[in-house]
């Protein structure tokens, strides 16, 4: 039974947020949320409006575009006691598709904090500015209104027990630097970053060189072939220039460098006169209301750390915690476990290793991430490694380990990417998987 009930700020009101404020609430703990927009939803809240500088984030929270379609299947995406299905003949706009657009998802999220009464516990139009720990080990939490009629009320200081940071991770643009440096600063085009693209209208009969080849520089270059006259796609695992099945859209190498008459060379020698640069080149983990000296806490190479199983830094651990930060995952689900696990480590419910320990195991895994020639920047990368740290976690939590359906369903989701690039969200091959899927979820309906 749980032995302490805490007063917890929780950044974020996105899914992260969402599922964290649930967690603790089950676990007997006093939540607030801060959401510094005007509602519930985070990334998934679609702002038509793109950043001002089109390579940084400025205000613009939102990196969804469009077209957005989920990569994970409705069976995969939601949470475990919540499942993710079609809206029937309710408000929403009728979007029934196993891989949903992004209207859907926000639905979801909107239908989750309302099914689980979370809306009260939420603070919307209320940036959180600052995070001090307190002589007490307690949390000093400053934040401010950001609504326009808010009129002249300053920042407000809190104290809390605890903070749980859910602020999210797909918003500050991080370029490649090898192109930054290879003449880019003196190219004529238009560049932009893709958490400002949106709609590909602006590229109508354009050449229009996409960097970078994951799930948005997969789906954007599509987008925009669909209007532009070329599209060039300079990918990193790709050797030398290759056809797609569009006419229109090839895969180079990596750039080499851009010229000042307009043209982008690649590694493989290869060049085209192009109008319009897009970066697809992920994002950095950024925390401005941390301070990092104070803290001890810092974003290095875009290594969150030190941070004990991506959640907890051991120096300060339990009172302060971050959800979500892995990427390539099953992202509802985890953030389902990690809150689970913090709300159990913080009622006591659950014990954490020494702050020895876990300082070790911490050093340990960069030592071996070293030794296999990692990147840091790969640290918080799962991919098909996210089932051991699930079913890892969920043992902490003396939960059930993620059901074998949902891991299959991934790979084969991933596999039909590669093998039906074109349609892999309307045709697949999992159906075996679904009726497993299907009677695991419907409990829940
Ligand atoms: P966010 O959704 O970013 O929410 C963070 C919240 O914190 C925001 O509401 C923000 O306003 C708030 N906030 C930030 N700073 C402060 C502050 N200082 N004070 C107060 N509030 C603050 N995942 C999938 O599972 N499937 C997909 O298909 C998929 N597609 C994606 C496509 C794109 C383009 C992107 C960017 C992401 C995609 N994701 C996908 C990953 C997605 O980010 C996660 O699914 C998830 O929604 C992230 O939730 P989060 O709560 O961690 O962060």
């Amino acid at each position: 039974m749980p032995s302490r009930s805490l007063h917890v700020a929780v950044i974020g009101a996105g899914a992260a947020g969402l599922v964290a404020a649930r967690e603790l609430r089950r676990e007997g703990h006093w939540p607030v949320v801060f959401e510094r927009a005007a509602g519930v939803g985070g990334t998934w809240l679609y702002d038509p409006a793109a950043s001002a500088d089109l390579l940084g984030a400025g205000a613009v929270h939102s990196s969804v575009y469009a077209s957005l379609r989920t990569n994970l299947s409705r069976e995969c995406f939601g949470f475990s006691d919540f499942p993710f299905i079609a809206d029937e003949g309710g408000e929403g706009d009728g979007d029934r598709r196993r891989f949903p657009g992004h209207q859907e998802v926000l639905r979801y999220l909107q239908e989750f904090a309302r099914r689980f009464d979370l809306y009260g516990m939420v603070r919307l139009r209320t940036e959180v500015v600052s995070v001090r720990r307190e002589a007490s080990a307690s949390w000093r939490v400053t934040s401010h209104s950001t609504s326009e009629l808010a009129g002249s009320g300053g920042p407000v200081e809190e104290v809390f027990d605890a903070v749980v940071v859910c602020n999210g991770h797909f918003v500050t643009p991080r370029l490649n630097l090898a192109i930054l440096c290879a003449g880019i600063g003196s190219w004529p085009g238009k560049q932009m970053h893709s958490h400002s693209y949106r709609v590909p209208e602006a590229f109508h009969g354009q050449v229009v060189v996409v960097v970078g080849y994951a799930t948005s520089g997969f789906d954007i270059s599509r987008d925009i072939a669909g209007v532009a006259s070329e599209v060039h796609v300079a990918a990193a695992t790709c050797v030398e220039m290759q056809r797609t099945a569009r006419p229109n859209l090839w895969l180079h190498p990596m750039i080499e460098r851009a010229e000042a008459d307009g043209s982008v060379v690649f590694q493989d020698g290869n060049r085209v006169k192009a109008d319009a640069i897009i970066h697809c080149t992920g994002y950095k983990y950024s925390y401005p209301f941390l301070d990092e000296e104070v803290v001890g806490i810092s974003v290095d190479d875009n290594r969150v750390g030190p941070l004990y199983e991506h959640v907890f830094p051991p120096h300060l651990a339990p009172q302060i915690s971050f959800i979500g930060l892995p990427f390539r995952v099953y992202f509802f689900p985890l953030f389902e476990l990690q809150s689970n696990w913090v709300a159990g480590i913080l009622s006591g419910r659950i014990e954490l290793p020494s702050q020895e320990k876990m300082t070790e195991d911490v050093a340990e895994f960069y030592s071996k991430m070293e030794a296999r020639g990692c990147p840091k920047r790969l640290t918080h990368d799962f991919g098909a490694l996210q089932f051991e740290y699930e079913d890892w976690v969920a043992e902490q939590c003396g939960k059930d380990m993620m059901e074998g359906w949902r891991k299959a369903m991934y790979l084969a989701a991933r596999k039909n990417m590669v093998d039906r690039p074109e349609n892999w969200r309307d045709e697949w091959e999992d159906t075996h998987l679904l009726s497993q899927a299907y009677q695991d979820l419907t409990k829940y309906l």
